[in-house]
């Protein structure tokens, strides 16, 4: 099978996750593709392929003989689609790009204006959807390069290689792919997840995460007969978001830059609430902006009376780049497939998280690198072909022991 051919097959199963569900995986249908998965690894000849109860699919390939010793290298991917835009009845398109914008439907098309990055693609296939869903490159494109290679793999004997692992999670689009990843089994050096968008991305810098939750405790009287008695929780708390930095907002910033993002207010005269992540790339800006919080809180508290703000402030994720950095030979190898590939490797910094964040605090440094795919959790998603069988290529160079 084709990696095209692979992909296609793969998009048909609809795997949204979906972040209200507390099952693992978030929904069923995911297993539905996780199984096929597993048995498609089993005919491919692939050792100990299987999927566990919570729908994480496993594989190994033991190295070529002699290079038992060699570190097993991990590959990773994930089978949810965003909750973000409907993953049901995906239909895929294969048009040839002769320039100008696409039209996906009678209603819909992916206009240049919107996205130039179209016209790099000028003469190419690209598979698109029908306007009326996400296409699911993101990160169906990752499992079809990584079993494409697989393949290839296997049925190249004379190619030596090291131990190779396999993993395609659930849930990843919901925060909880790393959640119960099995370490242990996997049992990888280190790991690559591909996951990433435009082909020739590497990213191993992401940012470090806290949530806040303030609570504001006010008193409430009658308006009529509140003078110097009432304290007012919703003009407290509103006082105390007028103290963040204005231009440290997301819509405020790119790149290295960092933020403090107010996700959502509610509140009355009694009791106010807002929920803010804060997000730096620089753990020691990272604490600060923790520390600005802390400091605002107390000197609010200090003017308004103790516990009238409460706060709540947890770490969710850090940058990966510390734990990637003792080891950079993972970074070099990627960028040296690349480029014997003819693709020119793009470090970039994520402006989020990702599982390969997790996994490289739990113990298995896990960069990301790209599927090819454009245009994520989007209607207007797609996938260059050429860029899926590059990627396959860049995989089996990666697996390879020259
Ligand atoms: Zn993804």
């Amino acid at each position: 099978m084709t990696v095209t051919e692979r992909f296609l097959k793969y998009v048909s199963f609809d795997t949204s996750s979906d972040e209200e569900s507390e099952t693992t995986p978030s929904t069923a249908k995911q297993k539905i593709l996780g199984e096929y998965l597993a048995k498609e690894l089993c005919e491919m000849g692939v050792e100990n392929a299987h999927m566990d109860s919570d729908g994480y699919v496993y594989g190994f390939i033991p190295a070529s003989k002699g290079l038992e010793n060699e570190p097993r290298i991990g590959f990773i991917a994930h089978m949810d689609t965003s909750p973000a835009v409907s993953g049901e009845n995906v239909r895929p398109k294969i048009v040839k790009y002769e320039g100008g914008d696409i039209p996906l439907s009678e209603t819909v098309s992916i206009k240049l204006s919107d996205y130039p990055i179209l016209a790099d693609y000028l003469g190419e296939e690209l598979i698109v959807t029908d306007g009326n869903t996400l296409l699911g490159a993101d990160d169906k494109a990752g499992i079809a390069e990584i079993f494409s290679a697989v393949e290839y793999i296997i049925n190249n004997p004379d190619v030596k290689h090291g131990p190779i692992a396999i993993a395609i999670t659930p849930d990843e689009e919901i925060g909880r792919g790393a959640d119960k990843f099995d370490i242990e089994k996997f049992s990888a050096a280190w790991g690559y997840t591909i996951d990433g968008g435009e082909l020739g991305e590497i990213e191993y810098e992401n940012f470090n995460g806290a949530s806040v939750r303030l609570t504001v405790n006010g008193i409430n009287i009658h308006p009529g007969s509140a003078k110097n008695k009432m304290k007012n929780a919703a003009l407290l708390l509103s006082e105390f978001i007028s103290m963040l930095p204005e231009s440290e907002t997301p819509a405020h910033t790119e790149g290295y830059e960092g933020f403090y993002h107010v996700c959502d207010i509610s509140g009355n005269e009694s009791k106010a609430v807002v929920n803010i992540i804060i997000r730096d790339h620089d753990r020691e800006k990272f604490e600060n902006r923790k520390k600005f919080i802390e400091n605002l809180v107390s000197y609010l508290n200090g003017v308004y009376g103790e516990g009238t703000f409460v706060l709540d402030m947890a770490d969710s994720y850090y940058n990966m780049k510390e734990k990637i950095l003792p080891h950079m030979h993972i970074i070099d190898s990627a960028k040296e497939a690349m480029e014997k590939n003819g693709v020119t490797p793009k470090v970039v910094a994520i402006r989020g998280g990702t599982d390969g964040a997790r996994l490289s605090f739990m113990g298995l440094p896990c960069p990301n690198l790209s599927t090819g795919g454009i245009n994520f959790h989007s209607i207007h998603e797609f996938i260059p072909v050429k860029s899926m069988e590059k990627m396959t290529e860049v995989i089996i160079i990666l697996m390879c022991k020259d």
